[in-house]
């Protein structure tokens, strides 16, 4: 894409109200826009980061044997009181809306109610578990504080996946997969190394629920991490009797800010029961499901990306959700700038091409802020040196290659936005 065509622009400074680093930079990058607190809209290059974390998900929930569904906003209040969870008193975070004829609606925070409804009218026998669905889709949650940029928002795309087996050990054996899966998710965004697995609290069916926290100052959780077995354990659940019950040693333990980029939760038949979802075993007996369910928020990861992997320049993109692979800098008008981005285009290299009629230093300064994996820039003194200057975003020094080189480095990205 050549950056002259690209409606956005970047800016100096973030808006006065915006505190979060995720959102200040983001914002400044030209990847999101603030409409509200906790509300955001992408733009061009943000929705292509969003597409590429939306992609590595997919990826990972197909691998698990999930089948994709697309549930509705609106949601008709009677499934959630069977849940009771109706009220206000019960989920303080509810967005409500009414028909014209004064009938009360719902708009979707989550969505067990309302895929166990759906489910009734496919589960019926013991074949047709287990059954794994997922989406990807819109929540609203009317959040109490919205200070953490795009990682809390009032609305905002989470991927949630619901598990129905029917056993506990066919339940525990999925949930451990997807406990894997989403280890895979979190470094393949770029978060590996950081991101623990941490015992939370659980509901009625189970003591515990697993968290998937990234370390980050920004963090609003705090969770106590032992790096040796790589784990850690939400401070909400921290005390003496639980280390010993897990078998961690408080001395190996190290207290850190954290945000939560996923969870995993033990459902046992809570909702299956309150909504009527049963099915016949082997022998005819009437049996309830036993279920899990799983979210991800996509703004939350690609807001921990940027909290955790920024400097002091802007954003430091990993390659595997970077909005392009190459960021084409021409400096002066060259006709060799021109043939590369050619060349890059036809290789299916996802480049942004600064074409732009501007300052060098201007040029350079965006291209930190924006975080592009590898920056490529042509100028006359390039040119006279052999070729084009070469330096990834995390690299102090570039350096020089021939033009022939530059494709090398253009790897097709594994999740192109299409
Ligand atoms: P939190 O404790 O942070 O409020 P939660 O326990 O309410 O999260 P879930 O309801 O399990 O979270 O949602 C699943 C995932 O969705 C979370 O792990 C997080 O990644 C994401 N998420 C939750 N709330 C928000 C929000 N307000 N904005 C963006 N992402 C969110
Ligand atoms: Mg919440």
């Amino acid at each position: 894409m050549r950056q002259s065509e690209l409606f956005t622009k970047t800016r100096k400074e973030a808006p006065k109200d915006e505190v979060s680093k995720n959102a200040g930079l983001l914002i400044r990058g030209g990847f999101v826009r603030k409409e509200m607190a906790g509300v955001y809209s992408y733009l061009p290059l943000g929705l292509r980061v969003l597409k590429k974390i939306e992609t590595v998900i997919r990826e990972e929930m197909d691998a698990l044997g999930g089948q994709e569904v697309l549930l509705t906003t609106l949601q008709d209040p009677e499934i959630w009181q069977k849940s009771g969870r109706w009220q206000d008193d019960a989920v303080d975070i509810w967005f409500k809306t009414s028909l014209k004829n004064g009938h009360p609606l719902g708009v979707a925070n989550t969505h067990e109610e309302a895929l166990v409804n759906l489910l009734r009218d496919h589960i019926s026998s013991y074949r047709d578990l287990p059954l794994y669905a997922y989406q990807i889709q819109t929540k609203f949650r009317n959040e109490l504080r919205a200070k953490s940029g795009i990682m809390r928002c009032r609305e905002f795309l989470m991927k949630d996946l619901y598990s129905f087996s029917r056993s506990e050990a066919e339940f525990r054996e999925f949930y451990e997969h997807v406990a894997l899966s989403y280890m895979n998710i979190f470094g393949r965004a770029g978060l590996g190394g950081r991101t623990y697995r941490t015992f939370a609290s659980g509901g009625s069916f189970s003591k515990w629920s697993d968290e998937f926290q990234t370390i980050c100052d920004a963090g609003e959780d705090t969770i106590y991490v032992d790096k040796e077995k790589n784990i850690a354990v939400n401070d909400e659940v921290y005390d003496d009797d639980v280390l010993a019950e897990l078998g961690l040693n408080k001395e190996r333990l190290v207290k850190e800010k954290a945000i939560e980029v996923g969870n995993i939760f033990p459902l046992g038949t809570k909702y299956a029961e309150a909504l009527g979802l049963a099915y016949k075993d082997e022998s005819g007996n009437v049996k309830t499901p036993v279920m899990g369910s799983y979210g991800i928020g996509l703004g939350r990861l690609m807001g921990a990306v940027v909290e955790a992997l920024s400097d002091e320049r802007g954003i430091v993109w990993p390659e595997s959700i970077a909005p392009f692979r190459m960021h084409l800098i021409s400096l002066g008008k060259n006709a060799e700038s021109e043939k590369i981005y050619k060349d890059l285009s036809k290789n299916a290299i996802e480049t942004l091409y600064d074409d732009r009629d501007a300052r060098a230093g201007e040029k350079l300064s965006d291209a930190d802020l924006i975080g592009i994996p590898y920056r490529i820039v042509i100028s006359e003194k390039s040119i006279a040196e052999g070729g084009a200057e070469i330096k990834k975003r995390d690299e102090k020094e570039s350096r020089v290659i021939g033009f022939e080189e530059i494709l090398h480095y253009g790897k097709k990205n594994e999740t192109m936005v299409k």
